[in-house]
C-alpha cells in the first residue's frame, strides 16, 4: 500500500498519510505539481511556513523498467517565483518506491535555528537532531550519513548554500558509489529545503526493484521489449552509453548554437578540448569511466566519473555543466570545468544557473573572460556566505541587477541553459514558455532541430518551433511523471513502438488500462496544473518572452535573432 509521509517542520510531527484517490494515479512530476497547485499558496513566500517541498518517485521507479528511477523534487521556487518540478537520478527513487512511499511532503517552519535529519526505513519515520551536520558540503554529509545509516541508504541533502537560503541551491543525492552528485538542481529547492531546516534525509531500504507489480510476466516482457528499443537507438544505444552527454559539445559547436562568452557567439574554438571524447579519454587514462549508470537498471549509461588531478573525483561531468563553465565563460580547460563543477555539487549550487551567473559577473567585469582560476576562487567564496558568495548564490537575474548587466541569459529569473534560442528556435520557445524558467528538459526541441530525431525543423527559422516545442512540452510533462529518464525519448521520438511499450509498463504494473491518448492528457493535465499556480502567483503573458538582447543581436556564424512571433508564444498552451 503505498502513502505519504508528511513532515510538519514547525511542529516536529511526522506522519503517514493513505494517498487520496486523486493522487493513486500520478507519479513524479505530476504528483509533484498536483500537490503543490493544492496544497502551497500561489503567492506564499517561497522561504516561508507556507510553502512545501514535495519529493516523489515516477510511477515505474522501484521496478526493472530500464532507466526508471528519476526523482522529482517540486515546490514553489524562490529563483522563479513559479512552480518548480527540478529531476534528478541517483538512487533515492527506487528505494523511496521500494518503501511504498509515494510521496514525502515537508511543511511548515521551525523557530529555531537547530537543523534535523528525517531518517526513513522499512520500520517508519523519524527526525533526528542533525546540528552537528549544519555547516559541512553534501560530499562530507553523504559520507557521514553512509558510515552511521550503512553503504546502501540514499542520502537527499543540500549543502551550504541551501542553508543559507540562496535561490540558487539545489538538492542532491547519491549514486551506487556514495557520489552525492546527483542534482534536483534547478530553481533553488535546496532553499526550501533550507528553509524547513532539514539538513538530510536518509532513505533505507533493503531492496531496489521490488516494489509491487499486478501483471509480473507482462511487465517484464515489456521491460524487455523497452530496453531493446532503446538499445537499437543510434543515441540512447551507442552515442550516450559511449561519451555521455557532452558528446553534444562538438556537435552543438558544428551546428553553430553552443552559446559562448555569455552568449555573444555560437561557437567555441577549444570545444573539442571540453567535449565528451575529451572528457572520455583524459577519464579513462586516470583511472576513472567514460560511462556510469547513476541508478542502478539504467541501460544508457550516459555519466561519467571524472578524476581531477588531485585525486577527488568529480562524478559526473555532464553537458550543460561543462557548457557553462567552459564555452559560456571562455574557459577550454576540463580539469577547470571539473574543480567548479566539484565546489558547486558540495556546496549544493546549480551548476547551470552558477555558470549562467559567472557569465554575468563577466559581462560585468568582476572577473575576466577565460580566467579559471579567477572564477574559482569566487566560487569558493559561496560557502564561506561573503557578499559576492551571496550574489553567485542567489542566480544571474539577481546578479544582473546588481550589477547593472542587461545582458542576462534568463527567463522567468532562471539561468538559460546550452543551446542559443537563435540558432535552435525550438528551444528558445520552450525557455520563454515553459513555466519552469529557462529549461532545456522541459521541452528538448535540439531532438528535430540539431539532432533530426523524430522528424526535422529548420533551427534557424522561426516556422513550426510552436508546434514542436508544444508536443514535446507534453510529451515530457508526461515521461517526467514516469521516472523515466527523459533520454528515452531519443529513441521513444523515432520508434512507434516506444510510447505505447511504455504505456504497456504502467498497465502492467498498475492494471491501469490506459492509452498513448490517455498518458498525453496526463502530460497537458500536469502542464495546465503548473500554469494555474503560476497564473495565480502572478505570471501573465510578458513573463513568457526571452530577454529582448536575443531578439537585438545577431548570433554568429549564422547571424540569426530570435523572431518567433509573440502571438506563436502565447499558443504554445492552447490546448
Ligand atoms: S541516461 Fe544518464 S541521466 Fe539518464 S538515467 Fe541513465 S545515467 Fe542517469
Amino acid at each position: 500500500m503505498s502513502k505519504f509521509l508528511r513532515v510538519n517542520t514547525t511542529t516536529g510531527e511526522v506522519k503517514f498519510e493513505e494517498v487520496p484517490e486523486k493522487y493513486m494515479a500520478l507519479g513524479g512530476r505530476a504528483l509533484t505539481s498536483q500537490l503543490v497547485l493544492d496544497e502551497v499558496p500561489p503567492t506564499c513566500d517561497p522561504l516561508g511556513p507556507y510553502n512545501k517541498l514535495v519529493i516523489a518517485p515516477g510511477l515505474l521507479s522501484g521496478t526493472n523498467a530500464p532507466s526508471s528511477g528519476r526523482l522529482s523534487v517540486g515546490g514553489k521556487s524562490p529563483l522563479t517565483g513559479g512552480i518548480k518540478e527540478a529531476n534528478a537520478g541517483g538512487i533515492a527513487s527506487q528505494k523511496l518506491a521500494n518503501l511504498g512511499i509515494k510521496a514525502i511532503i515537508l511543511e511548515g517552519k521551525p523557530a529555531g535555528s537547530d537543523w534535523y535529519l528525517l531518517k526513513v526505513t522499512p520500520g517508519g519515520a523519524e527526525l533526528l537532531p542533525a546540528s552537528d551536520l549544519a555547516g559541512k558540503g553534501t560530499y562530507e554529509v553523504t559520507a557521514i550519513c553512509r558510515e552511521r545509516y550503512g553503504n546502501k541508504v540514499a542520502v537527499i541533502t543540500i549543502g551550504p548554500a541551501g542553508e543559507m537560503l540562496m535561490p540558487a541551491a539545489g538538492v542532491t543525492n547519491n549514486d551506487s558509489d556514495g557520489n552525492s552528485s546527483r542534482y534536483a538542481g534547478r530553481g533553488g529547492l535546496g532553499a526550501v529545503m533550507g528553509s524547513k531546516k532539514i539538513k538530510a534525509i536518509v532513505v533505507d531500504s533493503p531492496t531496489t526493484f521490488d516494489a509491487p507489480v499486478k501483471e509480473p510476466e507482462r511487465f517484464k516482457a515489456a521491460a524487455r521489449k523497452f530496453a531493446q528499443i532503446l538499445q537499437n537507438h543510434p543515441v540512447t544505444g551507442q552515442g550516450l552509453p559511449n561519451y555521455g552527454t557532452n558528446v553534444l559539445m562538438n556537435i552543438i559547436n558544428e551546428a553553430g548554437t553552443l552559446p559562448t562568452r555569455n552568449f555573444r557567439f555560437g561557437r567555441f574554438d577549444k570545444a573539442a578540448e571540453v567535449s565528451g571524447e575529451k572528457l572520455a579519454e583524459v577519464a579513462v587514462a586516470r583511472g576513472g569511466k567514460a560511462t556510469h549508470a547513476c541508478h542502478p537498471g539504467c541501460v544508457m549509461r550516459c555519466s561519467n566519473v571524472y578524476p581531477m588531478p588531485d585525486g577527488k573525483v568529480c562524478a559526473p561531468i555532464e553537458y550543460e555543466t561543462a557548457w557553462c563553465f567552459g564555452p559560456n565563460l571562455e574557459i577550454g580547460d576540463l580539469d577547470v570545468i571539473a574543480k567548479l563543477n566539484y565546489i558547486c555539487n558540495d556546496v549544493g549550487l546549480d551548476t547551470i544557473e552558477t555558470g549562467c551567473t559567472l557569465g554575468v559577473l563577466m559581462e560585468a567585469g568582476v572577473i575576466p573572460f577565460g580566467d579559471g582560476e579567477a572564477a574559482i576562487k569566487a566560487l569558493e567564496e559561496v560557502a564561506r556566505g561573503t557578499p559576492l558568495g551571496r550574489i553567485i548564490g542567489g542566480g544571474s537575474a539577481n546578479a544582473g541587477r546588481v550589477y547593472g548587466v542587461t545582458r542576462v541569459p534568463a527567463v522567468k529569473g532562471q539561468g538559460i541553459p546550452a543551446y542559443d534560442p537563435r540558432a535552435c528556435k525550438g528551444n528558445g520557445v520552450t525557455y520563454a514558455t515553459t513555466p519552469m524558467g529557462a529549461d532545456h528538459t522541459a521541452g528538448y526541441a535540439v531532438t528535430a532541430n540539431i539532432l533530426k530525431v523524430g522528424g526535422y525543423v529548420d533551427p534557424l527559422k522561426p516556422e513550426g518551433q510552436v508546434e514542436l516545442s508544444r508536443n514535446l512540452q507534453i510529451a515530457t510533462a508526461f515521461i517526467d511523471s514516469t521516472g523515466l529518464c527523459l533520454f528515452v525519448a531519443f529513441a521513444v521520438l523515432d520508434n512507434p513502438e516506444g510510447m505505447p511499450t511504455i504505456v504497456e509498463l504502467l498497465n502492467a504494473r498498475y492494471g491501469f488500462n490506459l492509452t498513448v491518448d490517455d498518458v498525453l492528457n496526463l502530460g497537458k493535465q500536469v502542464l495546465k496544473a503548473e500554469r494555474e499556480f503560476n497564473l495565480k502567483a502572478g505570471f501573465t503573458s510578458a513573463d513568457d518572452r526571452l530577454p529582448e538582447f536575443f531578439s537585438l543581436e545577431e548570433l554568429p556564424p549564422h547571424n540569426t535573432v530570435f523572431d518567433v512571433r509573440e502571438e506563436g508564444l502565447d499558443q504554445v498552451f492552447n490546448f
